[in-house]
């Protein structure tokens, strides 16, 4: 019995696996709908079973109110952080076997994006987000193939703001620093963490208007045979997507509001060039892009979580949100179901 229920597994993380093929998921989670506001009502309308999301405009009643949208999966307000991170873990393990992958974390600022990436609480570990959840398993799965694979893992921090990159490190070696473990890769991230607040007035203002991009390199080499390779995890928590009022906007929230929309659109144009497999693929229209080139297309995995805040003030912002993630998804979902 044990091992039919070993077999069961393996073929559901085999499965799990193929459908990673495709290489852009898009995957939607609605952050829980605030008990202070039981005046007001959710913007999202229904969850369907298969990857459908119901919007309703709140200031419009009956069909011309509502729209649908659909991803590769949705997790509701009451989504476990264990449950979110069971639909990336095939991600973590095609980068121990040599692939490049990218998970983004989308969304307007308090939306969830460092809810999904980090978690609320360090120190409770059924709180940690995918950040921690993937490190563990790529030291888990580095322990295990022990015997035949020998693996050595870096990491690197940097902060866009501005179209400027800096790296958060800060160390000598080109910036990249061997780890031995997750423990080493989570006081790395402190460290990163204390020094992207350096210069600003506040961490979290200045973390919703940059982009933090944290790149697990890993190299393998197969003990008999000596052959190696090399796989990265790209951990991407991207600025915020609210669009910002130019009316209102002057000096310097203008010019980093600008910089945002420029680079959001730009990753946006990149993943749907890819997703359309179109022969041109404008990687050099942002900073964002320029970094991530490598781990963007070819064999590489994409993941983006787009975050909904379902309160009824987000509506428009929710809208934008789902819009863009549609672009950088349809695409692909249009056209396995086409083949079907
Ligand atoms: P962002 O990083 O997009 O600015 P946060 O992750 O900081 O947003 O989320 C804003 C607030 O909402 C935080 O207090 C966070 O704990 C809470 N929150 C976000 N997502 C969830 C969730 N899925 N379940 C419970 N609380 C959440």
């Amino acid at each position: 019995n044990a091992y039919h229920k070993l077999l069961e597994e393996n073929r559901k993380l085999y499965n799990q696996v193929q459908d990673l093929k495709g290489s852009i998921r898009v995957y939607c989670r609605v952050k829980p709908f605030p008990k202070t506001q039981s005046d007001q009502r959710s913007t999202v309308d229904h969850i369907g079973e298969n990857g459908e999301i119901m919007i309703a405009n709140p200031r419009k009643q009956g069909k011309d109110g509502r729209k649908i949208f659909t991803f590769n999966k949705i997790f509701g307000p009451n989504a476990s952080q264990s449950e979110v991170f069971a639909d990336t873990q095939p991600l973590i393990r095609s980068v121990m076997d040599g692939y490049n992958v990218c998970i983004f974390a989308y969304g307007q600022t308090g939306s969830g994006k460092t809810y999904t990436m980090s978690g609320p609480d360090v120190t409770a570990e059924e709180t940690w987000g995918v950040n921690y959840r993937s490190l563990n398993d790529l030291f888990e799965i580095s322990q295990t193939r022990a015997d035949s694979i020998t693996y050595d893992v870096k990491v690197q921090m940097i902060e866009i703001y501005n179209e400027q990159v800096r790296d958060l490190l800060m160390a000598d070696d080109a910036n990249i620093v061997p780890v031995k473990c997750a423990q080493d890769v989570l006081d790395l991230m402190k460290v990163g963490q204390r020094n992207r607040a350096v210069g600003s007035t506040a961490l979290n203002e200045r973390s919703s208007r940059s982009h933090s991009v944290l790149t697990v390199h890993v190299q393998g080499k197969e003990v008999m045979s000596g052959s190696t390779l090399r796989g990265c995890l790209h951990l991407v928590d991207l600025a915020g997507s609210e669009r910002v009022d130019k009316s209102e906007a002057t000096g310097e929230r203008l010019t980093e509001a600008k910089h945002i929309n420029k680079s959001l659109s730009a990753l946006g144009d990149v993943i749907a060039a890819l997703a359309q497999k179109s022969s041109h693929v404008p990687y050099r229209n942002s900073k964002l892009t320029q970094v991530l080139q490598d781990a963007l297309g070819g064999q590489a995995k994409t993941l983006m979580f787009v975050h909904v805040n379902p309160e009824t003030d987000s509506f428009i912002e929710t809208m934008s949100t789902l819009k863009f993630a549609e672009r950088v998804a349809t695409i692909e979902l249009g056209a396995a179901r086409a083949n079907k």
